[in-house]
């Protein structure tokens, strides 16, 4: 059963992967020097079968993938202008995908979520890459409880996806901090946003899982860029994904408000 529905996806070459910083959700129905390049992002790759997004957004205990037809729009923020709670993206769900989701991931028994839909990690950047909404979606959920390494061995095996025309995408802010944000900076960094950015591009180029999965052990920079790991662990299911003969380019590489690195990758 799971077999034969593996395979109505057809087989491609491997999809390329996504990391997208998101930043404000407001960002959604700007134009900006980011919200410009996401718009170039699906003309540059191929067109994908469906997509898988990881938001820092959805935290669970357990994970799950939503698994209905028509994933509801979630305003998930408060504070915000009524234009923005008026956005509706409404891209289907896969109960295909979903259920592939589930088959290939060995490892954790990953369950079937019929409440959530589209929260604006995921929403507030898509909509950028694919506005006709024609690219079926599901989301996987974040286990709180589980230890940063966990989602890199889980993303190992959730990248054969890709072979499937599946659309992986990581949506979430390297450099977090929203407690000590800059409103007088919008468009610079903290000099410590600014060393842990281009620290993490590094490790991330050197592909050191230890590193990236041993946060507690690296200077202090580091500590004041994930004061909590939600922003951060939608890196990890990009890098997770990562064949050994591709590249990682990075994008909108940027530290904006003192604590918030906008910085992004594409893995293929
Ligand atoms: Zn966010």
């Amino acid at each position: 059963m799971t077999l034969n529905l593996f395979n109505t996806l057809r087989e491609t070459s491997p999809m390329p992967v996504l990391f997208v910083g998101h930043g404000n959700p407001m960002n959604a129905i700007e134009e900006n020097e980011f919200t410009n390049v996401w718009q170039t992002v699906s003309k540059n790759i191929p067109e994908p079968s469906a997509i898988l997004c990881i938001s820092a957004h959805w935290e669970t205990r357990g994970t799950f993938v939503t698994a209905m037809e028509k994933p509801k729009t979630i305003h998930d923020f408060g504070g915000f202008p009524p234009k923005l709670y008026d956005v509706q993206y409404n891209a289907p769900g896969s109960p295909e995908l979903a259920t592939h989701v589930k088959s290939v991931a060995k490892t954790e028994n990953i369950g079937f979520d019929y409440q959530w839909g589209l929260d604006h990690g995921c929403w507030s950047v898509i909509k950028h890459f694919y506005p006709l909404a024609d690219a079926p979606i599901v989301q996987l959920s974040i286990d709180y409880s589980k230890p940063l390494a966990y989602h890199i061995e889980l993303a190992k095996e959730l990248a054969v996806l890709r072979n499937k025309g599946v659309l992986i995408i990581g949506s979430g802010n390297i450099v977090h901090n929203l407690g000590i944000i800059d409103w007088h900076n919008p468009n610079g960094g903290y000099d410590w946003a600014i060393e842990a950015n281009e620290g993490f591009k590094k490790i991330i180029l050197d592909e050191d899982s230890l590193k990236l999965t041993r946060l507690s052990t690296l200077p202090k920079p580091y500590q004041l860029s994930v004061p909590t790991p939600e922003h951060y662990i939608p890196l990890l299911y990009a890098l997770g994904t990562k064949k050994e003969n591709e590249n990682i380019s990075f994008f909108n590489d940027k530290v904006i408000m003192g604590s918030l690195a906008m910085t992004s990758l594409i893995i293929r």
